[in-house]
């Protein structure tokens, strides 16, 4: 028997419990499915040292839940993780969730016009609605590469950091150097006797504008709370003014470089380094990444940066492609996550049985209408769904637009006593033509190769535009957009 509910929702990150929160508050009855045995998404997972969120804290957290004691600017791990728990406790969403529900399928059953989802463990679940909120970078990447199976020493993923595996004293290899790396390369080069970095692209890596946040100004948030809302909104403007630069003139992003240039001059003192640290593509086509302690670590005696591919991982260590081999006694992948297999083969069937990743591969790439509703895939909703990423602001903004807008279709539904909404194909497409044409001005199309791109060199993951539009374009559900079928 399938256990029931109005709303199934996948996942317990920001999306996942942001859309409890709101089904809660509006009395619709929803079961929260989540495949770890905790919840906490992203900060569940990436508890490697140095981890912290590179957006302010005040504004990457709920607009419905301010929090007054974030400690730093920039909240590390524990803290945010923390947060995530306290929300689904004073919300009250815990007796909602099953732990250990990792969904292998979700099925469109037509003569129900319900969504039937099984577990990895067997177990069913059915459901009008399903919002869809696991993670856009919640499944870790690690190229493969020959002989990697063979390597005689410890070997983990930054989102599965082994606390365990002690690298005092170790001959550490670090192989990527993307957001994840830069905070944990910092960490990791005083304890170890030598790191080799293996670097494939430069990153740009701005000053952090991180502080310890006063008891003083604590306990005014505390006291004032319309205090912490300005300086909310204050940060939400500044960050984005950045749009300015990623898609209206991304000729701004130059003066950008200067700024880059001089945070690697101020730390890196040798030329061949400087070199292998200077980025050679605009700043923002990749993700531009903020830290105050990475090129004084790559600047370390015992830190060696290697810029050649690599060839293969041995017993011992990694050969690159020059055919130079260098021990090590423990690698680290921070080689961040699968972004464009968002969909596995059989996971999602819409009508006439339909297969998610096959209407996306023969698309070219992920597609859906506003990042969130697929056509010929009825009351389903995607959170933090193709084009709806940020290179500039909050993530959170984004899935609270979402979740109001999949919260305004489930009243609707209920409302109207609607069966299903399922986008218009012209709807889609008439969005999907307009995204993919303002990308085309773009910092992200400006030349290099990102994980912002599919391997046809489609942009499927960032909104180019303002978060204030976005908002605008989700703030209520419009069923003309749909084909809707009634008699509930
Ligand atoms: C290290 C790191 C730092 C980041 N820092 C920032 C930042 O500073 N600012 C910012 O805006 N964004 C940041 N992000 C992006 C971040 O992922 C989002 O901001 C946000 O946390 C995503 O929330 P989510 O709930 O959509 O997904 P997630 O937090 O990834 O949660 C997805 C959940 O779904 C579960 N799940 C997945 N698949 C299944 C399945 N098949 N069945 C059941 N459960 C499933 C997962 O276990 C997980 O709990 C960061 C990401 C990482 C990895």
């Amino acid at each position: 028997m399938a256990d029931k509910a109005c709303v199934l929702i996948v996942g317990t990150g920001f999306s996942g419990l942001g859309m409890a929160v709101r089904l809660k508050q509006a009395g619709v009855d929803f079961i929260v499915l989540e495949r770890a045995g905790d919840l906490g998404g992203t900060w569940r997972d990436n508890h490697y040292p140095g981890c912290a969120c590179d957006v302010q804290s005040h504004l990457y957290s709920f607009s419905f839940e301010p929090n007054p004691d974030w400690s730093r600017q920039f909240a590390p791990q524990p803290e945010i993780w923390a947060y995530l728990r306290k929300v689904a406790s004073k919300y009250n969403i815990l007796p909602h969730i099953r732990y250990n529900a990792n969904v292998v399928n979700a099925r469109f059953d037509e003569s129900t016009s319900t969504w039937v989802v099984t577990t990895a463990d067997g177990r069913t679940f059915q459901g009008q609605s399903l919002v869809w909120g696991g993670g856009a970078l919640s499944n870790p990447f690690i190229p493969k590469t020959a002989g990697m199976e063979t390597f005689e020493g410890e070997m983990f993923h930054s989102a599965v950091w082994r606390h365990d595996v002690d690298l005092r004293g170790k001959r550490v290899a670090v192989i990527g150097s993307g957001a994840s790396a830069i905070q944990f390369v910092p960490q990791v080069a005083p304890k170890a006797a030598k790191v080799d970095y293996y670097q494939r692209t430069a990153p740009w890596v701005m000053p952090k504008p991180d502080f310890v946040r006063s008891d003083l100004s604590k306990k005014l948030f505390r006291s004032f709370p319309a205090l912490q809302k300005l300086a909310r909104g204050l940060t939400y403007a500044m960050l984005e003014s950045r749009v300015l630069g990623f898609v209206v003139h991304p000729k701004i992003m130059n003066m950008l470089a200067l700024v880059g240039v001089r945070h690697i001059k101020k730390y890196i003192k040798d030329p061949a380094k400087r070199k292998a640290v200077t980025p050679v593509f605009k700043p923002g086509c990749k993700r531009v990444l903020i830290s105050n302690d990475y090129y004084a670590a790559l600047a370390r005696e015992n830190v060696n940066i290697v810029t050649d591919g690599i060839a293969q991982i041995t017993p011992k260590g990694v050969v690159t492609q020059d055919g130079q081999s260098r021990e090590a006694d423990v690698i680290i992948w921070g080689t961040g996550f699968s972004v464009q297999e968002m969909v596995p083969k059989g996971l999602f069937q819409g009508l006439k049985g339909a297969d998610l990743c096959d209407v996306w591969s023969r698309k070219g790439g992920a597609e859906a209408y506003l990042g969130m509703t697929v056509s010929g895939f009825p009351n389903l909703f995607f959170m933090m769904g193709p084009n709806t990423g940020l290179g500039h602001s909050s993530m959170v903004y984004m899935i609270e637009s979402q979740v109001q807008y999949a919260l305004d279709a489930v009243l609707l539904m209920r409302e109207k006593r609607l069966k299903h909404v399922d986008v218009k194909p012209e709807v889609q497409e008439g969005f999907v033509t307009r995204m993919q044409s303002k990308l085309k001005g773009t910092v992200w199309a400006s030349g290099c190769k990102s994980w912002y791109l599919n391997d046809s060199g489609k942009n499927t993951t960032l909104w180019p535009g303002f978060t204030f539009i976005y908002r605008k374009a989700t703030r209520t559900f419009r069923a003309a957009d749909y084909a809707v079928k009634p008699g509930r």
